[in-house]
């Protein structure tokens, strides 16, 4: 190969790499390794190597063959040791260049290897293929069935006859046993008699019954959702990327807006991705896009490997028009991208709290920038992130300040519960709700309770010294599961027998306080026993499909009041709810969270959003003990705006995000001295870094972290403070290969956390 021919004509500059210099796939792994590694490309797989397949290759001291992604293809930076690719994993390219360059985006956004990213990006079904299954093919044989003109066959085998006699063709087992009205057992019998033929054949399965959805017309839109549709228009029609943020109150008919911005791109040929918290996947909103669309994908977080593996290749076929997702559907492989939604923007699920640690919404906001495609971000309750990009005028604000059909916002009325006899001896229902609850369900409304913890009682408290029965593996209070007789750790799923004398100070006496979804239910039956109810926590809704049957049974009345976790918060829009009562708006108001504020006030708007959603009306009723909270106040007068502005002048003066963005690092492990010094190591680092390039980024800390003790292990944090995300990347590039943590201690480090616990 490498021997020139005599009178061959010079290989032209482009040929000249494929015959004779050496060239070398650079592989990243998914490990923390900062660059691409080089290997030869041996002559055997010129042309059959490119960039974005994935390669085996030999790896560290024992030669081991691990798999890598090849991310490039090029002339060998040094000629030296150099090993050589040993077999290719993919015949084509699992990814495509654009979505290398997002990821390798990603890895630099949120300090971590760009191996790690495509690890993430490519689901376990794509890597392994899955779901390529063999399915029977069943065909009649007629010459067999004229042999034996005197049999005479059970009805159910006539059954089967008939159905593959009509179809003319061979059909799978599955769909005559369906069609026939019958099992395999007449299918079996007739093999036996070798009246029908079955052939295997290696497929993937078609569209998992995707049920009977009947196709829709589009509704007539309002002035304002027509004002917001043209902006859209106008940037799809431009080919433009521009970001909106569409600031619509619950019930405002953002769905609509966003149903007819995808109908202009399908128009187009090209396809739409829209994300919608994992809890918003219910049979109503996929309904809602499957009645509207011919090719529409559900990517939630129960697919199996086989499933996913045949959305992405239906995706990256270009046969999909609407994909519908949770967060990871931002990658899907669309191969001509128009548009992508987010709705719900402000929810946390959106960001992923493993490695690579990204929200969808920044990795939305780069996809759609590379694509040159506009991005729709909706929410009643923005984030200040976003709203105060749309303030600068980085992004365009649309507002949908009415809800659809002239239906007013349900009043708000907020119960000083601090001095409620109810309360006070023990009761979660207070004397306000307990009179508006009678009211409502005598009227014939439903009724939505609101809780967020989960479990009988929170908290197991020790009345001779105060003390909380806590995890031992945790710093965290076990709660007490009546149902299952267990106390509980909500983070780790430790659970034991609940002690009766305290551990700590071994006096006899454990209580079990406060008030859980399990101990509300309990009330809830006992103080309304002519109204059923349903309960739904992530403990009640452990079996598949629960959820569906639970929303579905109270859509139709059968049951009267649904209370639960945030489970039931958000998307759900039922007419004939005429209250909504927040058992307790102060769970989320104590946190140790910057946070805190932003969430209580997205809480009460969203249940909010949950009534009043017909001509019936609605109300609200929020019990706290602290009526005066702000972000309380403004949430009951339905004001995103006051609160946005209050709440984003406090952040200023702190320097809190949206003003800096944080580097969160957590150093953890099972000793504590350890942890703590290494902590400390860090700190001296980076203020050495800061010192030494004078990048402009605040060390705060190090500090135990707010949860001290987390299944097992010591944590204490640090935070990198800074302006401009690009600081923190300069010096966590030159710090971070310095560490050298001590066996058995570990870091990590996230950007722009959410959870700060
Ligand atoms: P949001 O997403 O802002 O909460 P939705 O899009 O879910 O609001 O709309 C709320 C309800 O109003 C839905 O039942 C929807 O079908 C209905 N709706 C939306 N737009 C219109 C319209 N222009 N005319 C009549 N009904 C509408
Ligand atoms: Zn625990």
């Amino acid at each position: 190969m490498k021997q020139q021919q005599l009178f061959e004509p010079e290989p032209l500059p482009w040929e000249q790499a494929d015959r004779d210099d050496l060239l070398c796939a650079q592989v990243v792994f998914n490990r923390p390794l900062e660059t691409p590694f080089d290997y030869l490309i041996p002559d055997s797989m010129r042309g059959a190597l490119q960039v974005g397949q994935r390669v085996k290759v030999p790896f560290g001291r024992g030669d081991h063959l691990i798999v890598g992604y090849c991310v490039g293809v090029d002339r060998p930076r040094h000629s030296t040791g150099l090993k050589s690719v040993h077999a290719l994993v993919d015949a084509r390219p699992i990814l495509t260049p654009q979505m290398l360059e997002l990821t390798r985006w990603i890895a630099g956004r949120y300090l971590c290897s760009w191996g790690q990213v495509l690890d993430t990006v490519v689901p376990a079904g794509v890597k392994n293929r899955a779901g390529t299954r063999e399915v029977l093919l069943l065909s009649i044989d007629p010459e067999e069935i004229a042999k034996h003109p005197e049999a005479k066959l059970p009805p159910k085998q006539v059954a089967v006859l008939k159905v593959l006699e009509a179809a003319g063709q061979p059909l799978p087992l599955e769909r005559v046993a369906r069609e026939a009205g019958c099992g395999t057992a007449p299918i079996t019998a007739l093999r036996r008699k070798r009246f029908i033929k079955a052939i295997a054949e290696r497929t993937q399965p078609g569209e998992a019954d995707a049920g009977d959805v009947k196709a829709t017309a589009d509704l007539i839109l309002n002035s304002d959702q027509q004002r917001v549709l043209t902006r859209v228009l106008s940037a799809l029609r431009e080919q433009r990327h521009q970001t909106f943020l569409l600031h619509g109150v619950t019930g405002s008919g953002k769905t609509e807006v966003y149903i007819r911005a995808i109908r202009e791109v399908v128009g187009y040929g090209r396809q739409a991705i829209v994300l919608v918290p994992e809890i918003s996947l219910t049979p109503q909103t996929i309904r809602r896009f499957r009645s509207r669309f011919d090719s529409v994908a559900v990517l939630h977080s129960h697919l199996s490997d086989a499933d996913r593996h045949r959305h992405w290749q239906q995706i990256a076929s270009g046969q999909v028009q609407v994909v519908v997702g949770a967060r990871s559907a931002v990658f899907a492989p669309t191969p001509h991208l128009g548009l992508i939604v987010i709705d719900e923007e402000h929810e946390n699920s959106f960001k992923q709290d493993s490695i690579p640690r990204y929200h969808a919404r920044e990795v939305a906001q780069h996809r759609a920038e590379l694509e040159s495609v506009p991005l729709i971000l909706g929410s009643a309750t923005p984030t200040l992130e976003s709203w105060r990009r749309a303030q600068l005028g980085q992004d365009e604000l649309l507002q949908m300040p009415r809800r659809v059909e002239g239906l007013p916002m349900p009043p708000v009325i907020v119960v000083d519960i601090r001095n409620d006899p109810i309360r006070s001896s023990g009761g979660a229902i207070g004397r306000a709700l307990r009179t508006a609850m009678i009211n409502a369900l005598d009227d014939d409304g439903q009724v939505i309770l609101f809780l967020n913890l989960r479990g009988y009682s929170p908290v197991l408290w020790c009345r001779a010294c105060g003390a909380a029965v806590k995890c031992p593996h945790c710093d965290i209070s076990l709660t007490w599961h009546k149902e299952r007789q267990i106390a509980l750790c909500h983070s780790c799923d430790f659970s034991m027998v609940p002690p009766r004398d305290c551990p700590a100070c071994g006096k006899a006496g454990v209580q079990y306080i406060g008030v859980g979804t399990q101990r509300l239910e309990q009330e809830v039956r006992a103080k309304f026993p002519k109204y059923p109810c349903v309960r739904m926590d992530s403990d009640s809704m452990r079996k598949p499909g629960s959820h569906d049957r639970a929303l579905e049974s109270f859509r139709h009345g059968e049951m009267k009041i649904l209370l639960g976790t945030q489970m039931i918060s958000k998307g759900l829009d039922f007419p004939n709810v005429t209250l909504v009562g927040v058992i307790d708006a102060d769970t989320m108001l104590h946190q140790p969270d910057l946070r805190a504020a932003e969430r209580t006030f997205q809480l009460i708007a969203q249940v909010a959003g949950r009534t009043g959603r017909s001509r019936k009306g609605g109300r609200v009723l929020v019990q706290t003990a602290c009526p005066a909270e702000p972000s309380i106040l403004f949430a009951s007068r339905h004001d995103y705006v006051g609160f946005a502005q209050a709440e984003i002048e406090h952040r200023r003066l702190r320097a809190a995000p949206p003003f800096e963005h944080l580097a969160r690092v957590i150093i953890r492990g099972p000793d504590e001295a350890l942890v703590k010094a290494q902590a400390q190591t860090m700190v001296e680092a980076c203020l050495a870094a800061t010192t030494k390039l004078s990048v402009p980024v605040r060390v705060l800390g190090p500090a135990p972290a707010p949860v001290a003790r987390l299944k097992g292990s010591f944590r204490y944090h640090f935070q990198l403070s800074a302006v401009e995300v690009a600081s923190i990347q300069q010096l966590w590039r030159e710090v971070a290969p310095t560490f050298k943590p001590p066996a058995h201690v570990e870091f990590a480090v996230d950007m722009d956390p959410l959870n700060l616990r």
